[in-house]
């Protein structure tokens, strides 16, 4: 099995999370690491985390918000001046912008998740994809959701979202696989994450230890499921190995969306 060493992988939302998980494997593997976000002081405590465990790989940050394509514009940037290439891409950040109902959703919070959890992803894509056209090679995973793939109650803004980057993800694949891009997404369930921690203090302000055993108990493997065991899927889905799965939503839930 091909490894990510010497790769090149961007990771957005890379301070904590999915994307702190994904940069600690890729650098177990080997690879040279641009971490982007937009919180400066985690992304320093991510880095600092990184360097003492893998000491001998290259690694820059990038302070960027993802829903400002300029921002987009120079992450991609500084990784080409920094690096030459792009061989991975981990279109990561996103926010869960509350609980809220539907017909309750406030409009200008849904623009802000839109701005983040869809043009974020959008203009990743469109910065990215050229360098990897240029290369002739290069892997992406944008990151969708269960809510991408099925509805969720109270999270109006983030299933569209969700369900629209599954969609932005089968036309970046069909598009550019013939240049050598491969495009797919992952959907993962509940992840402990500070998200999901977040998410479960919302649904159980006085007990969110009793929203996160009902979550797991809603779950075929009775359990949330944990970063490192997205990371391992998404190391693979960035990898040369990962040459003919393209334009893919991988759920990565313990079984949530098989469930009827
Ligand atoms: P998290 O909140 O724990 O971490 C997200 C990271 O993204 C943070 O470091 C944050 O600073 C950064 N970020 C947020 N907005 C940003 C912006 N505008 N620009 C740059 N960086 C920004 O979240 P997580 O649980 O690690 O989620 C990561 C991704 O996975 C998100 O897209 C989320 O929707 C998705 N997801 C998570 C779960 C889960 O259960 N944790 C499930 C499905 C999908």
């Amino acid at each position: 099995m091909s490894t990510l060493k010497e790769k090149t992988i961007v990771i957005t939302g890379a301070a904590m999370g999915l994307g702190l998980a994904a940069a600690k494997e890729a650098a177990s593997q080997g690879a040279h690491l641009a971490l982007v976000d937009l919180n400066e002081a985690a992304l320093q405590e991510a880095k600092a985390a990184i360097v003492e465990s893998f000491p001998e790989i290259e690694l820059i940050t990038i302070i960027a918000d993802v829903s400002d394509e300029a921002a987009v514009k120079n992450y991609v940037g500084e990784t080409i001046n920094a690096f030459g290439r792009i061989d991975g891409f981990y279109n990561n950040a996103g926010i869960e912008g509350g609980q809220t109902k539907l017909i309750d959703y406030d409009t200008e919070l849904f623009k802000k998740v839109i701005d983040i959890n869809l043009l974020g992803i959008h203009y990743g894509l469109r910065y990215v994809i050229p360098v990897m056209q240029k290369q002739g090679y290069g892997r992406i995973v944008n990151v969708s959701s269960v809510a991408g793939l099925l509805g969720a109650v109270d999270r109006t803004a983030y299933v569209a979202t969700k369900h629209a980057v599954a969609g932005l993800t089968k036309v970046a694949a069909i598009e550019y696989a013939k240049d050598g891009v491969v495009t797919n997404a992952i959907a993962p369930g509940f992840i402990y994450t500070p998200m999901v921690e977040e998410a479960f203090l919302i649904m159980n302000p006085d007990n969110p230890k009793a929203a996160e055993i009902e979550a797991s108990q809603k779950n075929p493997a009775k359990r949330l499921g944990q970063p490192e065991e997205v990371a391992k899927v998404v190391a693979f889905l960035l990898s040369e190995d990962c040459s003919y799965v393209n334009g893919q939503i991988i759920a990565i839930d313990g079984g949530q969306a098989s469930a009827y």
